[in-house]
């Protein structure tokens, strides 16, 4: 199968990127043919600092190494590196009824959230189609606030094969893959965790601050000694996906029992996540002390992923009369 999706490169990639799309990533980047990207064009709605935004494209690239996608398996790219993007994207777009764009939940959100009403941000959704039409892809891993810019995808591919297409259609209708336990991971303030809402763990943080930064989650005020539904918690729900088989079965009885306080569960969720990003710490330091190697795995993804962009765009051009 194809796979693809992308992350925008708007600060250092948190919890949720990870648990919501970086693992679906490596689970897929076998037996299938995959293609990630760091979605610089998207980062511009948010990030207004050239220097800012070349930093954290070298970033992204960088994490999603260290935590275990492999060049050798999988095409990682720049989104800008493949500038046949925002050609399509302009295609896709004269054929996308703004009314489609008008209920996106995302732009309404990241307004209300403080970010300017621009035309690309607005747009968001069209660049986003072209880019999953653009390499034909199946299956599109990410987390829940993806799936309704999906569903825009999808109607926008069948609109243009409708258009244009003829009896063969130009567009693959792809799928979102989400997986339900890690659709949605709770920031530390009890919104969704997100970069643009500065209440994320990061990834990378120092050990100290992810520790400290633990302690900042919200939680209820029900006393150590009373009983607490783990299965409602949100802190224990994000615990379960880091902890150890035995130290979620004790935490999880103490819970039902009684006897746990949340600052304990704190201390531990700290932990577990020092010690599950040790070795991508270790691997990081490697691949930022050679900018060169990873220069060329960024190279090496550019032009594979051209290569098939080119095909796929030049199917759209000709079934539109352009060119
Ligand atoms: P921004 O605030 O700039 O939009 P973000 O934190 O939402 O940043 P994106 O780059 O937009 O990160 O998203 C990358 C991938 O991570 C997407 O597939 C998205 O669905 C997923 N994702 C982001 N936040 C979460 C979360 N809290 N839970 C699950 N998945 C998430
Ligand atoms: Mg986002």
């Amino acid at each position: 199968m194809r796979i693809l999706s992308g992350i925008q490169p708007s600060g250092a990639l948190h919890i949720g990127n990870y648990l919501g799309a970086i693992q679906q990533y490596i689970a897929l980047q076998d037996g299938n043919e995959a293609f990630y990207f760091v979605a610089d064009y998207h980062a511009l709605t948010s990030v207004r600092d050239a220097g800012k935004l070349r930093q954290y494209v070298f970033d992204v690239m960088v994490d999603m190494l260290s935590l275990g996608l492999d060049p050798e398996k999988a095409v990682l790219f720049v989104q800008s590196d493949v500038p046949e993007t925002v050609e399509l994207a302009w295609l896709l777009s004269t054929v996308t009824p703004m009314g489609w764009l008008e209920k996106c939940v995302s732009y309404k959100d990241k307004v209300q959230q403080g970010l300017p009403a621009e035309h690309g941000l607005f747009a968001y959704p069209v660049l986003q189609a072209a880019d999953i039409l653009l390499y034909d892809a199946d299956l599109v891993p990410v987390g829940q606030d993806q799936k309704q810019h999906l569903e825009i995808t999808r109607d926008v591919a069948e609109r243009f094969n409708n258009v244009y297409g003829g009896k063969k259609g130009v567009f693959r209708l792809p799928k979102p893959y989400i997986l339900d336990n890690v659709a949605v991971i709770p920031g530390l303030d009890g919104r969704k965790m997100s970069k643009s809402y500065n209440n994320t763990i990061e990834i990378f943080d120092e050990p100290a601050v992810i520790r400290k930064k633990v302690k900042r989650f919200v939680t209820d005020s029900t006393p150590v000694e009373a009983p607490k539904n783990p299965d409602t918690c949100p802190l224990f729900g994000l615990f379960k996906l880091f902890a150890k088989p035995d130290d979620l079965a004790e935490v999880e009885r103490r819970y039902r029992e009684g006897g746990i306080g949340y600052g304990e569960v704190k201390t531990r969720l700290g932990e577990a996540l020092v010690e599950r990003f040790a070795e991508p710490r270790e691997r990081r330091a490697e691949w930022v002390a050679h900018p060169d190697r990873v220069a060329k795995v960024r190279a090496a993804g550019a032009e594979k992923a051209r290569a098939t962009a080119r095909t796929i765009l030049e199917k759209a051009r000709a079934a539109c009369g352009v060119g």
